[in-house]
C-alpha cells in the first residue's frame, strides 16, 4: 500500500511536501484559494487560484497582481516531485477543486473546497477525478438535506416573483452578492424579468462577467423601483432603514437552509426557496462514489456524521475537527 499524501490538519489545512496551505483564512506564504468567499479568502503571499477567481479576489479584496498564480482548469503544474491540477468544483463562478499527485508512484489527493454536482446557469460543471485521499466539505451532510431539482426550485421561485409583480408589490430575492445573486440573475433573464441590483452584488456581477461569466450587465438599484422590476439584494441589507420604509417589499430568502421549516423566522422574511450553491446529501454521496479514495477527511458543517456515515458504508473517514478518531480506532 502506497503511502497517502503527508497532510497535516492542526493549524488549518496544509501539504507540507508542497508548503501550500489550502484555504486559510489567515495570511500565509503560500495558499490555495478554492473560490473567492471570504471564509476561504487569506491575504496570501502567493496565491494558488483559478483564472476567474484571481479576476474576483482583485475585484473583490484589491488582491495585488504580483501575489496571484492563476491556472486554467485541467492544466497540469509541474511542482517539485508533484503535479497539481485544478478542477471546475461548480460552486460559484471559477470556484476550484485542487487534484495532486506525487509523480513517483501516482498517490493522489483530491481538495474539494466548496462544491455542489448539478450544473447551475453560471457555474461552471463539475469535474470530480479519482484520488486516494479525499478531503471534502460537508455542509450539508446529514440525511435529511435533500434539495428538490433545479427545475422545481426555479419554478418556484418564479411564481413567487410573477404572483408577487401581479400584485403591484417588489420580490426582492435576498442572495449572496457572489455566488447565489448572479445566479438568480441568470434566472430571471431567462424568464425575461427584468432585475435591479444592490450596488454590493451589481460590483460581483460585473466581476463575474469580466472574468468570463455569460450573464447581462446588471442594472443597478438606485433607490427607485419601475414597476415590474425584480430587486436582487444581500441578506443583510434588507434590515437597512431604506428597505425597511418601502412599502409593497416580499422578500425570499435563497439558500439550502431554506429547508429548515424555521428559515422564513430565522432570515425574517416572507418566503425560502432552497436554492443551494452546495451539493446535499445524496450529493455527497455521489461524489465520494465518483473520486472512488481509499480515505476520507471531512470539514465544515455536519462533519463527524458525515465521516460516520461513510464508516457505515466501509470507508475510512474521519472530521478534520476530530474527536472520531477513537471511534475509526476500536473499528479496527
Ligand atoms: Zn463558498
Amino acid at each position: 500500500m502506497r503511502e497517502p499524501i503527508p497532510l497535516e490538519t492542526e493549524n488549518g489545512l496544509y501539504l507540507p511536501e508542497l508548503e501550500l496551505f489550502l484555504d486559510s483564512r489567515h495570511p500565509r506564504e503560500n495558499g490555495f484559494i478554492s473560490h473567492a468567499h471570504a471564509d476561504h479568502f487569506g491575504r496570501h503571499e502567493n496565491i494558488l487560484c483559478s483564472e476567474p477567481t484571481a479576476h474576483i479576489l482583485k475585484a473583490r479584496y484589491n488582491v495585488a497582481d504580483e501575489r496571484l498564480n492563476p491556472q486554467p482548469f485541467h492544466e497540469p503544474l509541474e511542482v517539485g516531485p508533484y503535479r497539481l491540477q485544478l478542477l471546475p468544483a461548480g460552486h460559484i463562478y471559477g470556484s476550484a477543486m485542487l487534484h495532486v499527485t506525487r509523480k513517483k508512484d501516482r498517490e493522489s489527493l483530491l481538495y474539494t473546497g466548496d462544491f455542489k454536482l448539478h450544473r447551475g446557469l453560471t457555474t461552471e460543471n463539475p469535474v470530480f477525478r479519482q484520488a486516494d485521499t479525499l478531503i471534502m466539505e460537508t455542509t450539508f451532510g446529514a440525511p435529511k438535506w435533500i434539495f428538490p431539482g433545479t427545475n422545481e426550485i426555479t419554478g418556484m421561485i418564479l411564481n413567487f416573483v410573477n404572483q408577487s409583480l401581479e400584485e403591484g408589490a417588489v420580490p426582492a430575492l435576498l442572495a449572496y452578492s457572489l455566488g447565489k445573486a448572479q445566479e438568480i440573475q441568470a434566472i430571471l433573464a431567462q424568464a425575461g424579468i427584468p432585475a435591479l441590483s444592490h450596488p454590493a452584488v451589481a460590483k460581483m456581477t460585473t466581476a463575474c462577467r469580466e472574468a468570463g461569466c455569460q450573464l447581462p450587465n446588471p442594472l443597478i438599484f438606485d433607490g427607485s423601483l419601475p414597476p415590474g422590476h425584480a430587486l436582487i439584494c444581500p441578506p443583510n441589507v434588507i434590515r437597512s432603514e431604506e428597505f425597511q420604509a418601502m412599502a409593497d417589499l416580499r422578500t425570499a430568502i435563497l439558500s439550502g437552509w431554506a429547508l429548515d421549516k424555521n428559515a422564513i423566522y430565522r432570515f425574517g422574511v416572507d418566503a425560502a426557496f432552497p436554492l443551494s450553491d452546495h451539493a446535499d446529501f445524496p450529493g455527497l454521496l455521489e461524489a465520494v462514489r465518483r473520486v472512488n479514495p481509499r480515505r476520507i477527511i471531512t470539514i465544515h458543517g455536519y462533519t463527524r456524521e458525515f465521516a460516520a456515515e461513510l464508516r457505515r458504508q466501509n470507508y475510512e473517514a474521519w472530521a478534520v475537527d476530530g474527536g472520531d478518531q477513537m471511534e475509526l480506532d476500536l473499528q479496527r
